[in-house]
């Protein structure tokens, strides 16, 4: 039986998903039920339950919301049943829900709009959380969408926490109103911090950190008791530990969100940072989303992971989405015969089939490797390669010939070589064992409603960023510094990623190991060569197509030189 997004089919039904999903895509025919809900995109799914029930499948509709029609139904029901209603024309109502099964909207809409004809059209659930949200005010959650916040059950942690008890606590509401916030803005850290006179919170949304909003001073204590009550930590440990770490699990429109807990102390309080691993932005697939490369980079990209064993390193800084493009890998080289073990300090992204393990400490790192190695693995992705030990293991899983694939912390592609060298790694070793190179970036993309045109770029940026001549009219876009309503007065919308991939070939291991090529002779021979993606031709294509702006391009990759 097929179980998505929570929902259980019965044997009848999933029969006949699985028709559709075939009839859409032959290569659909040879899935399991277990791998549909990892194999098939949301939208798909969701196209094959619309099929199913005769119903028309539209993959977005939040724009068709009209407020007027939400403001007679309750938020909380409409998200917890996954329904709402979008527009009215000649006396009917349209409907886009998520579970067409279900008899409950039909019900609730006739009691609220007794005058009404009902049609319905079936979306995805982000959808429809996204069409309440939307409608639901820009400034700030209401009541209702605070409701919305409950803490789940993580393990067994935080078994007995009540929610609705301590939403009476204005402490409890505070602590919803900013997570609701952060989430609504898809920041990705909130930050509190103490200093001499002030306390305060910020988010960090697509890389940067937003405005500093003050709470007064004498809340400091009880807030933080509030989060580590949250994640049941004894309470000695909170007096006499400079650091502490957890992690606990916020709903949000039925959303699961992991949040990752960082505390440390400082002169005048603590700093405290939450990173929001909210997996609606994770689960992200190779292609789609902020992993829309074009078709080359995607090519070469399938290619490295057609490499039968070796390396595969990502590099970039933190925040760069390295991860998330390893993950996305991982989750198209699932196959059901292949051994695949994570070993991650936090397992960001749980894949159905894939043995995640979450490394507690660095003493852990070597045990669990050795553990790992003896259950016969295929593909193992190792977090990160931080010093000599992890990247020895990586060297040694490479030889014995199992696929690895893992992050390194370097701005450049072919600096990777170096930085294992740095490591201990003789040059030779990394040589013979690396099969791929890469480096990624997330671009700003700039909001398609309000992005300003401009008719080329002046002689002095143009002379700063090496631009040619041809960029003196052509024409390009920059950020709205005003914003509009859509993209919450920020210019941008979301980011995108950008990457460059430097394969490894017999031939090139060979001049590398002989140490008859430097890693950045190779870069250049690469560039040179022009055939495969690589960061600046990546940017300045997203430029050109007006999809980013010279200043989100210049701040995360170094344009003040070039090798061409
Ligand atoms: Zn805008």
């Amino acid at each position: 039986m097929i179980e998505f997004d929570g929902i259980r089919f019965n044997e009848v039904v999933s029969q006949q998903l699985m028709a559709c999903l075939t009839e859409f895509d032959s290569a659909n025919r040879n899935l399991t039920h277990d791998q549909v809900p990892n194999r098939v995109p949301r939208p798909v799914f969701m196209a094959a339950v619309a099929e199913v029930n005769g119903l028309p499948f539209i993959p977005k509709v939040a724009e068709f919301c009209e407020a007027a029609l939400l403001e007679n139904c309750d938020p909380a029901v409409l998200t917890r049943e996954g329904f709402t209603p979008l527009c009215q024309n000649n006396g009917t109502i349209l409907i886009a829900l998520a579970n067409p099964w279900s008899q409950l909207p039909d019900e609730y809409m006739a009691l609220r709009f007794p005058e009404a004809k009902f049609d319905k059209v079936v979306t995805v659930s982000s959808e429809i959380s996204r069409a309440i949200e939307r409608v639901s005010g820009a400034s700030g959650p209401n009541r209702s969408e605070l409701e919305q916040i409950e803490v789940e059950d993580d393990d067994d942690k935080i078994k007995d926490f009540d929610v609705t008890a301590d939403y009476e606590e204005p402490i409890a509401r505070l602590a919803a109103t900013i997570l609701s916030t952060a989430t609504k803005l898809r920041a990705s850290d909130i930050h509190f911090k103490v200093e001499k006179d002030v306390f305060y919170y910020c988010f960090r949304v697509d890389g940067d950190l937003g405005e500093k909003v003050e709470i007064p001073m004498k809340l400091k204590d009880r807030i933080d008791a509030f989060f580590l009550s949250l994640m049941k930590l004894p309470t000695e440990i909170r007096n006499t530990h400079p650091g502490i770490s957890g992690r606990f699990t916020i709903s949000y429109f039925h959303r699961p969100i992991d949040i990752r807990f960082e505390r440390h102390r400082t002169y005048r309080g603590y700093h405290t940072t939450m990173r929001l691993l909210d997996k609606s932005h994770i689960n992200v697939t190779l292609g789609k989303g902020s992993l829309a490369f074009d078709e080359e980079t995607l090519f070469e990209l399938y290619r490295v992971m057609a490499v039968p064993a070796g390396i595969i390193v990502m590099s970039g800084p933190t925040g760069s989405g390295k991860s998330t493009t390893l993950n996305a890998m991982l989750r198209e080289l699932n196959r059901p015969e292949v051994n695949i073990l994570t070993l991650e300090n936090p397992v960001e992204d749980e894949i159905p089939g894939v043995t995640h393990c979450d490394l507690k400490s660095p003493s852990e790192f070597k045990p669990m490797i050795s553990s790992f190695m003896r259950s016969d693995p295929d593909i193992i992705l190792m977090g990160e390669v931080r010093d000599l030990e992890s990247a020895e293991l990586a060297v040694e899983a490479a030889v014995t010939g199992h696929k690895v694939l893992t992050t390194i912390h370097t701005p450049r592609a072919s600096q990777i070589i170096e930085r294992f060298e740095q490591l201990g790694i003789e040059r030779w070793k990394i040589a013979q064992t690396l099969k791929a190179a890469c480096a990624q970036r997330l671009l700003k993309v700039l909001c398609p409603h309000c992005k300003q045109k401009l008719d080329g770029i002046d002689e002095k940026k143009r002379r700063i960023f090496n631009l040619g001549d041809e960029w003196a009219d052509r024409v390009v876009y920059e950020a709205n510094k005003e914003g509009c309503p859509e993209c919450r007065h920020s210019g941008y919308s979301g980011r995108s990623a950008i990457l460059e991939i430097i394969p490894i070939t017999p031939k090139t291991s060979d001049e590398l190991s002989k140490g008859a090529l430097t890693p950045y002779e190779l870069e250049v021979r690469v560039q040179e060569e022009g055939k495969l993606p690589n960061l600046r031709k990546s940017g300045l294509k997203a430029l050109a197509e007006g999809r980013t702006d010279l200043a989100a391009l210049s701040k995360v990759i170094d344009m003040t030189y070039t090798d061409e």
